[in-house]
């Protein structure tokens, strides 16, 4: 029997209680269990209310249920779901164009997951080597910045440098050259004549927000041009609008070979990322050498369209802007009174806690019985990256309750 008002039969405590034998456990969430959200908000099974801080790493930049993104899906369920590429659909050239569009590239790969765009990007690179830079068969190398977060997958973790990521999983993939971050001497020097590609994230998010020094991601650019590979950027997390621009290496005004997209833009609402990159570089591609059952459905197509022509607007991009220097003024008056430095961009900030008030995880969970959700991510660490649809008010009682949960501690 469904109860009326869509309520879980089930408290909070019985639902966390009931996964635990059942679902595996490669996660420790947070003791709140979500039933209902809109925009910036969630609601527990109880009732309770949260404002999310995090907005699934990203994949919710627009917020919970964005109502132009909900109607795209509603419409498009009405029409056509899937065909898989066996067949055309009538919403995939629309898609592919907004999205090369957007990014100033010329083709797209659609795939689902953001590991699935890194692994895709992998594969493109590796065959790019071959047939267009002339690397001996088998030697194509690509160097990757240590501290990295691409995916969870047995080639992404081949190149983690996070033991708990890849402790157990061996053996590794190999053709992967690990350099520091923000270290343009380093990269200098790993790349070669068998260098296929430099893989990176314009600011590295799972590490904590690391944004790198001004002139960085022009290095980059430089450097692998010169040594005549590729430079795929990570943006499955920066871009669509996090840190106040489209892609966060306008910040630069760099312009790679390849873009990788992810989270959210599937709006929140399904997976859908995507392999973005110049004609020369996608067109390494032949029928049957790569693909994916669901890629470029016509529901994914139509979300992601939608999600292109919200940013197209330019208003998303402008709030992470304006409510970013809210949030950077926020977290500066904290320094010293529980905060010990943050790096922040747009709406995104990687907050390092004193120790002494706890770990990041206990810092979460304060925040959350005050009903504020966050994530922490390694140490004292946490990270904020609200929806781009929070409101002023909202962002000011967000640091106001971060302000006293650091008053009183843990
Ligand atoms: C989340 C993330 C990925 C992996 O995306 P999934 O959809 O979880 O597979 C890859 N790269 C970056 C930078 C990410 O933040």
């Amino acid at each position: 029997m469904t109860v009326a008002t869509g309520r879980s039969l089930r408290s909070s405590a019985e639902l966390i209680r009931a996964e635990e034998p059942v679902l595996a456990h490669n996660y420790h969430p947070l003791p709140v269990v979500v039933a209902r959200a809109e925009g910036a908000w969630v609601e527990d099974v109880e009732g309770r209310r949260y404002l999310d801080m995090l907005a699934g790493y990203s994949a919710l930049n627009f917020g919970h249920r964005h109502p132009a993104l909900i109607e795209a899906a509603h419409r498009q369920l009405d029409q056509l779901t899937l065909t898989s590429r066996a067949f055309h659909n009538d919403r995939l050239a629309a898609f592919a164009e907004s999205v090369a569009a957007l990014t100033g590239l010329d083709m797209v790969l659609p795939m689902n997951t953001g590991a699935e765009a890194v692994e895709s990007a992998v594969k493109v690179a590796r065959k790019w080597a071959y047939e267009v830079k002339g690397v001996p068969d088998g030697r194509a190398t690509i160097v990757v910045a240590a501290d990295n977060f691409h995916g969870r997958t047995t080639t992404i973790v081949s190149f983690s440098t996070d033991e708990t990521a890849r402790a157990g999983f061996g053996p590794f993939t190999p053709g992967f050259r690990v350099v520091p971050y923000n270290d343009l001497a380093a990269l200098e020097a790993a790349v070669d004549e068998t260098t296929a590609a430099v893989l990176i994230e314009p600011i590295q998010g799972e590490a904590g927000v690391v944004i790198p020094d001004d002139g960085y991601l022009r290095g980059v650019r430089k450097v692998t041009r010169r040594a005549g590979c590729l430079f795929i950027a990570d943006e499955i997390q920066s871009g669509l609008g996090r840190t106040g621009r489209t892609l966060a290496v306008e910040h630069e005004d760099v312009v790679p070979d390849v873009v990788l997209l992810g989270k959210a833009l599937g709006g929140g609402i399904v997976p859908v990322s995507a392999v973005v990159a110049r004609r020369e570089v996608l067109e390494v591609l032949r029928p049957g050498e790569h693909g994916s059952t669901f890629g470029g459905n016509p529901l994914a197509a139509a979300v992601g369209s939608a999600v292109v022509e919200l940013l197209e607007t330019g208003e998303f991009q402008r709030r992470a802007r304006e409510a970013g220097v809210l949030l950077r003024d926020g977290l500066s008056a904290l320094v010293g009174k529980g905060v010990r430095g943050f790096r922040a961009r747009g709406l995104w900030a990687g907050v390092d806690i004193d120790p002494a008030l706890g770990t990041g995880r206990e810092i979460s969970e304060s925040l959350m019985r005050e009903g504020i959700l966050v994530k922490d991510t390694h140490g004292s660490t946490i990270r904020l990256a609200p929806p781009l649809t929070i409101t002023n008010e909202d962002l000011r009682m967000a640091l106001g309750t971060l302000e006293s949960v650091l008053r009183k501690g843990a």
